[in-house]
């Protein structure tokens, strides 16, 4: 058994919203995995972290990603995105499909071409924790003519989501119907891009029409990816609906406001998810979930606890996993960070209720530490943190 100890933390993030701030000081890892909450004060572990009075949340999850080959995004024609992302605090990302590969003909898609690419992508990047991340890759770009043999191989590929993008919704509904039990009955979920067209071209117009009687389990960049529905569309699908509504960096900043307004104001933040919807035409954001959630506390009024815990535990549980909740039994992906020096506020959490951005220094994914003393995508913290193992007690800690 491995053991990670984290003590003298100074503010806990749990990442459920029903109660996202808690009095923790200390968190024992074992095997990658939470064991206890403020273990006994006697508790030794092969490894400590020292976190100074820093704030730990849990690892930040992207929603909506476009990954293509592992590292490599054709998209910006960057390398290493992964690794930068995990950098600014993402430790899980979930695909919102692979449509960026290079040659790709949107309209000549094909069931066998799109359930082979989603496969492929599953068997390639989403099967490498690339710089440690967890990937969820292999969401299908559902199209017309599907049989249910193309679901069984998208759940023999472990397959989460799958993408309503390109498919023609005003044709008919049953298809549509039919694919999302399919789906469902294979524990894969569904999303839909909402608003107008995207950068490809040929994505197909969503707005509160096709959502009332669709029903996704997750309507995607609801207010705009880039381009939102209407104010009136968006008002009705809050209303009027009840699954999960996401937010991306790719959205408008108008209309981010009016959502998540309306959804506080009306007690529904538990449905809101993020993503930042990169790499894309919006760019490669290594720092866009901290972003998001900046934008959620500073300008939308969120508290810094309900923002981080739909940057966490309401995204991971919108697509079925059970990252982003810092509880016993759950992984042990971990955002250790603090305030920047010069920047508002004593705490994290005023820093990031001013909309600052924290800085990080450790992040750890199923207990192992891949980011180590400090970001390369934020500044530092204003606080030094110590790392200590059996041979090395640099920090005055008594470890075993
Ligand atoms: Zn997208």
């Amino acid at each position: 058994m491995t053991t990670l100890l984290i003590k003298n933390i100074g503010e806990f993030f749990t990442g459920d919203l029903a109660l996202s701030q808690k009095p923790v000081g200390s968190l024992l890892i074992e095997d990658g995995r939470i064991a206890a909450l403020d273990p006994p004060a006697s508790t030794t572990a092969e490894r400590v972290i020292d976190a100074g009075g820093a704030a730990v949340m849990p690892g930040l999850v992207d929603g909506h990603v476009h990954p293509v080959f592992g590292e490599w995004t054709p998209t910006q024609d960057t390398i290493g995105w992964i690794g930068n992302y995990v950098h600014g605090g993402t430790t899980t990302m979930i695909s919102a499909c692979e449509l960026h590969v290079p040659g790709l003909d949107y309209e000549n898609l094909t069931p066998d071409l799109v359930t082979s690419l989603a496969v492929v992508t599953a068997a390639t990047t989403g099967r490498v924790r690339w710089s440690g991340a967890k990937v969820h890759a292999g969401t299908v770009i559902l199209v017309p003519g599907m049989s249910e043999q193309h679901f069984d191989r998208l759940a023999a590929a472990k397959s989460i989501l799958a993408k309503f993008i390109f498919y023609p919704l005003n044709r008919g509904r049953d298809e549509a119907l039919q694919y999302q039990r399919w789906c469902r009955a294979r524990g894969i979920r569904t999303k839909i891009h909402t608003g107008g067209v995207s950068r490809s071209g040929v994505s197909q117009i969503c707005g509160y029409d096709v959502l009332s009687w669709l029903q996704p389990d997750i309507a995607a960049h609801v207010s705009g990816g880039p381009i939102p529905m209407s104010d009136a569309d968006m008002d009705a699908v809050v209303d009027n609906t009840a699954f999960a509504l996401e937010i991306c960096s790719s959205g408008n900043y108008g209309s981010t406001l009016r959502l998540v307004r309306r959804l506080a104001d009306t007690g529904q933040l538990a449905r809101l998810t993020l993503g930042t919807d990169t790499p894309g035409g919006t760019g490669v954001i290594p720092r866009g979930m901290l972003r998001n959630l900046l934008f959620l506390c500073s300008v939308c009024g969120l508290t810094p606890g309900e923002a981080i815990a739909i940057a966490t535990g309401n995204t991971a549980a919108a697509h079925g996993l059970d990252a982003g909740v810092l509880a016993v039994g759950r992984p042990a992906d971990i955002v250790i960070c603090g305030p920047v020096e010069g920047s508002t506020g004593k705490s994290a959490a005023d820093a990031i209720a001013h909309g600052d951005l924290p800085g990080i220094a450790y992040v750890l994914i199923d207990g192992e530490i891949v980011v180590g003393g400090r970001s390369r995508q934020t500044p530092p913290p204003n606080r030094r943190l110590f790392f200590s193992c059996c041979d090395a007690h640099a920090g005055g800690l008594s470890c075993s």
